[in-house]
């Protein structure tokens, strides 16, 4: 029996792990990208109920070719990168990623485009289950003529300010365990390296504490964590969603402009205060995740 489950994982390439040759038969569920079992199976490997990184993963293109890796750094450890518009590379960072978002990725996106989250997500993203999770999950729509582009990569990011947040971190992946005893979180870093990035040795050098703080990372690296607490808890029930407790999901956990509404005309019974939801994302995003918690979640 583990003591530590993993909980997350946000990379923005973490499609492209299953194109990593030695994992092949792994079976894994690469629509949601905070799964913890694909962060599990790919980037940890439990010794003695401790997690470690692997070593090194190599990266492979769809045609085999290897493209790049992935090696395990500490908070602590120093990295030198930096990313500009002019930087003259391709941005095949931003194709072929299927970008999944959390419900706190949605609100900054839609109050950066002041769109209200029900257009933004109609006009913007599509909607799945995911296969292993069983929970809808919403990813943004990409341009098929563009390499399969993100639908908001022009000559740059056009939400630069409300990108999400494996976007921020970007050359760094961050993947989250939590002990079972204690229920402490850990955190556990690594850095993916990609030929066709220009950004390795440039700018200024930081440790990956500082790189989190200067991508403004903080807040939604709070809301990913408690999004994941949340599903941890609920996948580990094993709960097999119908028709209206799916859409009871999606309003909670991505909807939330119509979570609010509903709130505000008391169609919803949740006790918050309206004004601190209405001026702050983060507290409105974990209104709506413990509601839904406690709508689907019967303890
Ligand atoms: S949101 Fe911006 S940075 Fe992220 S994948 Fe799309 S275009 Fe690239
Ligand atoms: S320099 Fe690297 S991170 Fe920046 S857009 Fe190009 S591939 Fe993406």
């Amino acid at each position: 029996m583990l003591d530590t489950i993993c909980l997350s994982i946000s990379s923005k390439h973490k499609n492209r792990l299953i194109r990593v040759q030695d994992l092949k038969e792994f079976k894994i569920d690469v629509s949601f990208n905070l799964l913890y079992s694909i962060s599990l199976e790919l980037f940890f490997k439990f010794q003695k109920n401790k997690i470690v990184l692997t070593p090194k993963l190599n990266f492979l293109t769809k045609t085999g070719k290897k493209m790049s890796s992935i090696d395990p750094i500490s908070k602590t450890d120093d990295i030198l990168f930096e990313c500009k518009p002019d930087s003259g590379c391709k941005n095949l960072c931003c194709c072929g990623i299927n970008q999944t978002l959390t419900g706190y990725d949605i609100l900054k996106l839609s109050r950066f485009k002041s769109m209200k989250t029900w257009d933004f997500l109609k006009k913007h993203t599509f909607a799945y289950t995911g296969k292993q999770t069983k929970i809808p999950v919403i990813s943004l729509f990409e341009q098929p003529d563009k390499d399969n582009a993100c639908i908001f990569l022009e000559q740059s990011c056009t939400v630069y300010e409300a990108r999400p947040l494996s976007c921020r971190l970007y050359p760094v992946a961050r993947g989250i365990s939590k002990d079972k005893k204690t229920g402490k979180i850990l955190e556990h870093f690594a850095i993916i390296n990609e030929d066709q990035c220009t950004g390795f040795g440039k700018g200024k050098t930081m440790p990956v504490s500082e790189w989190l703080i200067d991508q403004k990372a903080s807040d939604y690296i709070d809301a990913n964590d408690f999004f994941m607490n949340f599903i941890i808890d609920f996948t580990s029930k094993h709960i097999s969603l119908d028709k209206e407790q799916k859409e009871i999901f999606v309003k909670g956990c991505y909807n939330l402009d119509l979570f609010l509404d509903e709130l505000k005309i008391k169609k919803i019974d949740f006790k918050a205060d309206i004004k601190e939801l209405e001026e702050n994302p983060l507290l409105l995003f974990k209104a709506g995740i413990s509601w839904t918690r406690n709508q689907l979640i019967k303890d």
